[in-house]
């Protein structure tokens, strides 16, 4: 049955492609040579592109029937499955947001571009240019397909309702007859039209890298890549190589992606590689920073005994080095290292030496309190924090 139904949606495809297409030629009265032949070139990718798809194809209708007898992925995970009609809606808006994702990935990582600007480097976009696909783009937008049907749980019949408004919303998106500005106003803030597609189209960036909903254009605005520009400002094609003996060949357009390192790829691959440059550096900062924070410890401070008198020559050491130092008469010590510490120990004639738990690295106030007079030292008390909160405090916690 399924099979049936593809062989409708391939008729359904070519005769809205021919509608259109005789509607674009009826409306803009071009050149019946030009555009033949403009046509004939778009055409020629079918040869590549129809075998790749077709074959794998075979694999998106096997995996899809397996999800629909197995009730795999998130769709079957939602308590939807009962009602058909909001089943299709949910499918088909995730599955479009899977597409925007698809076509933002094949923009923004240098090698998925070099097949996807074969697509637009089409210089006069219409309608034949929705089947300007290099074969290498079909397989990886097909093999793209079968993991998203998996991750989702497209079943058959959620896929062929998907791919006949896609088709549609495809062909009718790169199509010269545009809307009127005020129709467009509306439809766009839904769908995909004509005017927001050829924005896409446009030659240079950032309108390059924008507007790439493929049904939706919800996306776009959601994920602030949605753009304008009027109409009459458009010009079509890549900017990177705008010659037409190259973007009218199709021997050269077809080879592109593995012959040369064309100049957009290369400047895709150098900002990303100033990016990683840009990252690294930043990593090396966050690294010099971490060390400067967390290879360090520096403890201030007052050690006096419980009638607040202060305790001169105790000796206050990070524990387990010999990084250490003297109260003064004023019972105050500095203590510091280049290392990390979390523990300090406090020992003084007559007492034995207690260790005491950091709490941060840094310490400007901490207090230390002998619970005893000098002469019978036995105890310790420490606070951390200001002097303020101290008086709220009416008993210091201990530390045995
Ligand atoms: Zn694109």
């Amino acid at each position: 049955m399924a099979h049936r139904v593809f062989e409708f949606q391939i008729l359904l495809f070519i005769s809205v492609l021919l509608f259109f297409w005789i509607l674009e030629f009826v409306l803009f009265s071009q050149n019946i040579k030009d555009k033949l032949s403009h046509t004939f070139l778009n055409a020629k990718f079918l040869f590549f592109v129809v075998p790749v798809q077709f074959s794998l194809s075979i694999a998106v209708l096997f995996v899809s029937n397996y999800i629909e007898v197995k009730h795999l992925g998130l769709l079957f995970l939602l308590p939807i499955t009962k009602n058909s009609f909001l089943f299709f809606i949910v499918a088909f808006v995730i599955l479009d947001l899977f597409d925007y994702l698809y076509h933002f990935m094949m923009h923004k990582t240098p090698f998925f571009w070099k097949f996807h600007q074969i697509h637009h480097s089409d210089l006069d976009v219409d309608i034949s240019t929705t089947v300007r696909e290099h074969p290498g783009e079909t397989f990886i937008r097909v093999s793209y397909s079968i993991l998203v049907i998996c991750i989702v749980g497209a079943t058959p019949w959620v896929l062929i309702f998907k791919q006949i408004i896609q088709s549609f919303s495809n062909i009718v998106s790169h199509s010269k007859a545009k809307l009127p500005p005020k129709i467009n106003n509306i439809v766009s803030r839904i769908f995909v039209t004509p005017n927001t597609h050829h924005i896409h189209h446009h030659y240079e960036l950032p309108y390059t890298d924008s507007n790439f909903g493929d049904v939706l254009t919800i996306w776009d605005q959601l994920f602030s890549t949605f753009s304008k520009l009027k109409q009459s400002e458009i010009i079509c094609g890549v900017d990177t190589n705008m010659a037409r003996e190259d973007n009218e060949n199709f021997k050269k357009l077809i080879s592109r992606p593995f012959l040369e390192k064309d100049r957009c790829s290369q400047d895709k691959i150098k900002n990303e590689v100033v990016l990683v440059k840009k990252r690294y550096l930043f990593f090396v900062f966050f690294l010099f920073l971490s060390g400067n924070c967390y290879c360090q410890s520096s403890v201030k401070g007052v050690l006096t005994d419980d009638k607040n008198k202060p305790i001169a020559n105790a000796n206050i050491t990070f524990l387990g080095s010999h990084d250490g130092t003297l109260t003064n008469v004023a019972g105050i010590f500095v203590l510091k290292s280049n290392k990390t510490y979390t523990d300090i120990s406090v020992s003084y004639v007559g007492f034995e030496s207690k260790i005491i738990h950091l709490k941060k690295q840094n310490i400007d106030n901490l207090t230390i309190a002998l619970k005893e007079e000098t002469t019978t030292l036995n105890e310790v008390a420490v606070n951390y924090g200001p002097k303020k909160r101290l008086k709220k405090k009416k008993t210091i916690p201990h530390i045995k």
